[in-house]
Parts: structure tokens; sequence; C-alpha cells
């Protein structure tokens, strides 16, 4: 080996800068073996090109190229072996190309390996004549290519270094480094853009800067405690930024290590997850209160009478320690139906928010549902304090309340289950309240009723008839029986009213049982539509039998009103018939009448423009007021049978009754005495001037066949 040669490339490589080392290098080598070409290339990933880094012609350097690797002597080199030919290189692979035009004769290729042994890059030189000497170029080629390894590595752990640098700038959460001291060295932009702070503010500070209240003391020497014994800690954690507000961060710090395994630095990564936790508060919020009046739903409700009764009550105690009132506004589907939703709303959002102020701190008001509320009260010692909370709320909702201009009373049916005599669980005392509720409600609303096990039998006795009911619609299990009402002036029967019979099983059940449940159930339109139908029909038969002028009184349920006077269809129903309006009169109970029904009014008048007739039904049971007779378009009065009965026996019966017919009389209306069975009260009306008799005293209710039979043989 010629020493003077490896020396003349050694001081050639002298103190020159990286990017000019391979042309330097790929000269000397040239000049030193007299070889033709020599070229450094780097590989592909698959080794399928080489790329030349540097390359020489004849001590010149020549323009960068790239080659397929495949059939070339080079793709053994790539492939980790050294490969020399000293000769007929281009016999040897006739499939290469450049080998060919290049006129190149001898070879020399020495792979060259990254830092884990991989060959990335191959040394080469070309001759264009056999070389002589190849032993020495071998030698010298592989000598050297320790030193072209070399300063490879250095690029492309420099390039490594920029790569990371570049990650590290353009990562989207936040990295900060500080020494082992917990000084900050060094923030990335998404730390500046996250905290507000830059580099240079931190310059000489510690995180600490970035804390907030929100954790404890313990929580922190936990955290360190984690990274001093694990050199690790994630978490959540909540910190301040440059400008004082706080954004929650995922948190995750490492301690750095030198070769020594001296401390040297902590990192830390976090990120943003102040949305992700507000997203998912509000999930957790959505989930367990109620949107509009901001109370809890049913389901915290529920979560909060089982996390009070496992912590504060025992069912081993025979006292009353808790109470659940399940409050029911009264009558809100006529407010949103008059006023409209928003101001139902509005409605709810005041209960709500009186209900909550009427509360003690370790008690629950919840909107469950619709218009229904509920509360549950701990520290309850027995029904009197229960009475007293009770007392409480109907207090505050004792005054109207003006809203939107608009003045409502509201009223509120509650129903109160106790624990732990009523249930031990938030499901059974839910269940028992909304029982005593309803039966609140029942019993003429504005009140409050406590659970008992009366109730319950007589809800389950309900929920029964109800059944039944439900199926008499379906099998059409109700038929129509008609009752003579005789016109004392005419002394003929002018008018039926038909009253409606349901066949269970045989047996004839009484309207007055079922009536009021089938309102109460929403079924009382099915029934009463069948009635119309059913008397229209039956009534045209009699027509065409030669009664021309009989009027049929129907019954109606208040419950059978539409909400506007527009959606009625009994009017429809009579003419499809094949009738007219006037062979039907309405019969309606003085419930009709009450203030807050002023919107009938378009509906009976629109009847009553039609043809028919209106009776008030039952007078004198109910809201029997000279002023609401007057406001109310009414043809007849019908006095209910209790007057009738107490005009014998009363002392002040036939006075009452006589004022009555007078006052009937001085409105224009007629008047029908109802439940009439003695002919000495027939006498009596008689006297008193009155216009229609109905009774057993006549007539005991028939049935339709018997009707024709009836008219013909009728005497007075
Ligand atoms: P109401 O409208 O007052 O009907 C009169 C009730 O008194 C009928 O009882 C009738 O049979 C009975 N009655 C008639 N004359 C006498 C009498 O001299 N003495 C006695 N003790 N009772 C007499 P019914 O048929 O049991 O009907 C009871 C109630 O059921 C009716 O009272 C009415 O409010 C309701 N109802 C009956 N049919 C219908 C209907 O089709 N629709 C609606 N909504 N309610 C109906
Ligand atoms: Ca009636
Ligand atoms: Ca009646």
């Amino acid at each position: 080996m010629n020493n003077q040669k490896i020396k003349n490339i050694i001081e050639s490589l002298s103190n020159i800068k990286s990017n000019e080392f391979f042309k330097k290098i790929c000269i000397a080598l040239g000049n030193a073996v007299n070889a033709d070409y020599v070229f450094i290339a780097t590989l592909d990933d698959r080794r399928t090109t080489a790329t030349s880094l540097a390359a020489t012609h004849k001590g010149l350097i020549i323009d960068g190229f790239s080659y397929a690797l495949k059939n070339t002597p080079c793709s053994k080199v790539a492939n980790e072996s050294l490969c020399t030919h000293s000769e007929n290189v281009q016999q040897l692979y006739p499939d290469d190309k450049l080998l060919v035009d290049m006129g190149v004769e001898g070879y020399v290729g020495v792979p060259l390996k990254t830092c884990e042994g991989r060959v990335d890059a191959i040394l080469v030189a070309l001759f264009d004549n056999t070389i002589s000497h190849i032993d020495e170029v071998e030698t010298l080629f592989l000598l050297f290519s320790g030193l072209i390894e070399k300063e490879l590595h250095k690029v492309a752990s420099s390039k490594k270094i920029e790569f990371y640098k570049y990650i590290v700038e353009k990562s989207h959460d936040a990295i900060i480094v500080c020494d082992q001291n917990q000084f900050v060295t060094y923030v990335n932009p998404s730390f500046t853009r996250i905290t507000g702070y830059s580099q240079s503010d931190l310059q000489g500070k510690t995180p600490k800067i970035l804390s907030s209240d929100k954790q404890s003391e313990a929580f922190y020497q936990t955290m360190w405690a984690n990274i001093n014994e694990n050199g690790h800690w994630q978490g959540q954690i909540w910190n301040k930024r440059k400008n004082g507000s706080e954004y929650l961060e995922w948190l995750s710090i490492t301690s750095i290590f030198d070769e020594h395994s001296e401390l040297t630095n902590y990192i830390a990564f976090f990120s943003n997850i102040t949305e992700h936790y507000e997203a998912k508060e509000k999930i957790k919020y959505q989930d367990s209160y109620d949107a509009l009046t901001k109370t809890a739903n049913k389901n915290k409700l529920f979560q909060f009478i089982e996390k009070s009764i496992s912590e504060n009550h025992s069912p081993h105690k025979i006292t009353i320690t808790a109470a659940l009132l399940v409050i029911d506004l009264d009558l809100f589907q006529k407010i949103n139906g008059l006023y409209g939703y928003v101001f139902g709303d509005k409605v709810l959002i005041h209960v709500a928010n009186t209900l909550q102020s009427l509360i003690r701190n370790n008690d629950i008001v919840s909107r469950t549902s619709g218009d229904n509320f509920a509360l549950f009260a701990n520290n309850i010692k027995d029904r009197e304090s229960i009475v007293l909370i009770i007392d409480k709320i109907t207090n505050a909702f004792i005054q109207p309340i003006l809203i939107d201009g608009i003045t409502i009373k509201i009223t509120l049916s509650i129903g109160i289950a106790c624990y732990s005599e009523n249930a031990t669980d938030a499901h059974g005392l839910f269940e028992k309240a909304e029982q005593a509720m309803f039966f609140s409600k029942d019993n003429g609303r504005n009140s409050y009723e406590f659970y008992t096990q009366q109730l319950s039998d007589e809800a389950k006795k309900e929920e029964e008839l109800k059944k039944a009911l439900e199926l008499a619609i379906e099998n059409n299990e109700f038929s129509l029986v008609y009752q003579p009402i005789v016109s004392l002036k005419e002394k003929s029967v002018s008018k039926f009213e038909a009253l409606v019979r349901w066949d269970n099983n045989g047996s004839c059940r009484s309207p007055a049982e079922f009536i009021p449940a089938a309102e109460k159930f929403g079924l009382i339109k099915a029934i009463g539509d069948f009635v119309l139908n059913q008397a229209c029909k039956e009534l045209k038969i009699l027509k065409k039998k030669g009664f021309t002028d009989i009027v049929f009184n129907i019954n109606r349920s208040i419950y059978e009103f539409p909400e506007r006077a527009k959606e009625n269809k009994w009017i429809d129903t009579i003419q499809e018939h094949g009738l007219n309006p006037r062979d039907i009169c309405f019969e309606l109970t003085e419930s009709v009448l009450a203030p807050e029904n002023d919107n009938y009014i378009a509906l009976l008048n629109k009847l009553q423009l039609a043809g028919c007739t209106i009776a008030l039904d039952d007078f004198g049971t109910g809201y029997s007021s000279l002023s609401y007779l007057r406001r109310f378009p009414i043809n007849v009065l019908k006095i209910d049978r209790s007057f009738i009965l107490d005009m014998t026996k009363e002392k002040n019966g036939e006075v009452l009754v006589s004022a009555i017919i007078s006052m009937a009389k001085a409105l224009q209306v007629n008047v029908v005495a109802e439940g009439v069975e003695l002919k000495n009260e027939v006498d009596i009306l008689t006297r008193l001037n009155c216009d229609f008799i109905q009774g057993y005293y006549f007539s005991k209710p028939l049935k339709p066949e018997f009707i024709s039979q009836y008219l013909i043989d009728f005497k007075l």
C-alpha cells in the first residue's frame, strides 16, 4: 500500500465542510487509483434506485444522476457485498446500459452502512481499462469507506435532528422542557398558543407559574412523588393562562436522564381538553337536568333519592324520615291551549323557580315530565312536617301570577309517599306518590293526598275498569235506551233522552259508574261518537214511521268538547243521517259553564245557529249561577232530581223549585223536571207551571223497539 496516497487523500479532506467532503473524497480516491469515474450514491428504501451524492470523472465534478439498480453490479453492492471486476464488467452485466454506453471495463463497488448496519449508500469506481492494481484499489476503498460512512452518519443524524425539531415545533400538543431544577429551557409554539406565554416570558421561571387553584397541594405532592419514583406522571390538570383564564389539559411529564443516570431534564407534553371536558359536562348535565327549568330531571331525582336513602335513612325506622311529593299543575293543557306553548313554558319555569325557592339545602326539586314536578324532602319527622311543606307550597301559589301581561291562577295537585312507610326505594316512592297525586286530581284538584293502601286498591280497580272499557269499545258492548220527556202543556211526548247502557258480560253496568271513568281515561269520545250515531240512526227509523216531531236529547260530557269550535263534527254526524239539527238537543252539565270554559260559548252558539237546542242538565248541582246562565246560550234547564225529591220532603223544597222555574221563565228558558216518580210531584209541577216532566212516573228508559208503541199508547 502506498502510504503517500493515503496521506494525500487525508490531507485533501482536512478542514472541509460536510457538503464538500463527498466531492473531495471522490476526487482524491479517483486520483489515487486512476479511476475514470468515482461516485457515492445513496439508495432508496426499497433498493431499486441509486442517486449520486457526489460524482467525478477524471478528477472533475460531474452532474448528479440516478439509475435503476436492477441487473447492475451495484445491486450486488447494495446487497451488502463488496464487488470487484478488474475487467470484462460489460460482458458480465450486458443489461447495464450505463456501463456499455460509458465503455467501462473495470469495476469496484463498496457498500456503505448506517450505524444500524444497513446498506444505504455505495462507493463505486469505474475504469475504462483493465484494473491492474485491483487489490490496492479494493484496500484503499475499504479503508476510506469507514470515513465516508461516518460522514454519512453525521449528515443523517443532523437531518434526523432537523426532522425531530420540525415535529416538536409543529406539534399540536404543547411541549415544555425544564432542567433538573425545573427551570424552563424550551417551549414549543403550541405551548405559547395554549398558554399565552412565550419562551422569553418563562426565562428563569418554573412551570408553577401555570398553576391554578383548582388542585390541592396534596395533588401536586402525589404528582411529584410519582415523577420521582417512576420517572413519569400523566393526568388531567387545570392550569392558568397568562391572561388568567383557566383551561383543562391532559398532561404527561417524563424525567430525562443522561448516560450516567443523572437527571438532566423534565419534558412535559399537554393538550388542551377544555372543550372536550365542557362537551362531556354538557352531556352529563343534559343527562341530569331539565333544559327548560334547570331543575333535576327524573334520572337525577332517582339518583338523589337513592343516595339520600343509603346515606341518611334506614328502612327499619318506624317513623317517617323522608317524603316524596309528586306535584302536578292543574289544567296545564288548558293554559297551553289558551295562551300557547311559549307562555306555557314560562309558567313551568315560574313553578320550578318557586318550588326551588322553598326547599331546604339537602332536598331536591325535579321536573319529571311535562307539567309534573317532584320534591324530595329529607329531615322529615312526621306527617305534620310534610303538611307544613305543602302549606308553604300552597301559600306560594295562593296569589295569581302575572306573565306577559296575563294573570293566571295556578293550582296544584299533590301526592305524597313517605319513606319508609310506603316504599323504600326511589321507584316505589315515585309510583306511590304519583298514584296519590292522581287521586288528589280526582278529588277536584288543588289538593293533596297521602298514599294509602286503600288508594292503591282503588287504583287497581280503576285500572281493571279501564281495560274492560277499552274492550267494550272494541267489541261494541254499548246500546241506548230512551226515556220520554212529557210536555205538560201539549200533554204529549215530544222528546226522549238517550241513555247509554253497557252490557258487561251479561250484566248491565250503570253509566253513573262508567261514564266518569271513561272521561278520566280519555275514552269518552269513543263512547260519545257511538251514542250520537246510534241515536241518529234510531231517530231516523222513528221519523220514517211517522213520528216526525220527536227530538232526541243526547248527553254530552265536557270532555267531549273540542278545543276549537271549528273542529266540531256533531252537526255533520246529524246531517249524515239525514236528520235536521233541530231534531237533536244536547244536554250539558253545569261544569261547562265554569269561567275557564268561556271558549265553549262559540261552540254552543254554532250548534244553536244550526238549529240544535241546548239543555243544561242536573241544574242546581254545580255552578248554578244566574250570571253564567245569561252568558251561555241555553234553551232548556233540567232541574236535578234532588230538588224534585226535596219538593215534597223539605219545608222550602217547593219554594226553591218554584224560584228556579220563575227564573227560567224570565230568561225564556224551558224547564224539565227530572226524576219525577210520584203523582203528587206531577201535580205540584203542573201547578208551578213547569214545562216538561221526565221520570219513572211516566216511564223508565225504553229500548228503542218500544218507543213507537209507547207514543201510540201515551195519554195524559
Ligand atoms: P242524567 O243525564 O241525569 O240522566 C238521568 C238519569 O236519571 C238516568 O240514569 C235515568 O235512568 C235516571 N232516571 C230517570 N228518571 C228517574 C226517576 O224517576 N227516578 C230515578 N231514581 N232515576 C231516574 P242513568 O241512565 O243511569 O244515567 C246516569 C247518568 O249517566 C246520566 O244522568 C248521565 O249523566 C250519564 N249518561 C247516561 N248516558 C250518557 C251518555 O250517553 N253520554 C254521557 N256523556 N253521559 C251519559
Ligand atoms: Ca241527561
Ligand atoms: Ca240529569
